[in-house]
């Protein structure tokens, strides 16, 4: 079964901390050992696996994501959001992580971000699980 956590974003460009929710999900779906998949159902956000003990990376990604690819440009989609279209292809729309003993296995400074680039929006993350292999003795 899918599962889905919703996301708020309150701003046009924003890295969401979704870290404990996913957690959350975890337990709820009682998986011990096994692969957590998250996979964004949007062409304008994305998700990414980094630093979250320092705030400032999220800032500075955003800062140079955004002069990479600016807000206006030389665009033909009429919608007016190529930017975030194009951002979100670069960032990618799913991750994984494993699961053990009932935790999600991330280094000590990761976090699990959801990444909005034409907020601010109601979004949705989807999570599947699968099984893994039992613990050994
Ligand atoms: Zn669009």
């Amino acid at each position: 079964m899918v599962r889905y956590i919703n996301v708020k974003s309150k701003t046009r460009t924003e890295f969401v901390d979704i870290t404990e929710k996913i957690q959350e999900t975890v337990k709820e779906a009682g998986i011990a050992n096994g692969i957590c998949y998250l996979f964004v159902p949007h062409t304008t956000a994305g998700i990414t696996i980094n630093e979250g003990a320092d705030p400032s990376v999220q800032r500075d990604i955003q800062t140079y994501l955004n002069k990479l690819v600016p807000f206006e440009g030389d665009y033909h989609h009429r919608e007016g959001n190529s930017s975030a279209h194009i951002k979100a292809s670069i960032i990618g729309m799913s991750s994984h992580v494993f699961v053990e003993d009932g935790k999600l296995v991330l280094g000590t400074w990761q976090s699990i971000f959801f990444c909005e680039f034409d907020g601010p929006r109601h979004r949705r993350v989807a999570v599947k699980f699968t099984a893994g292999d039992k613990k050994q003795a």
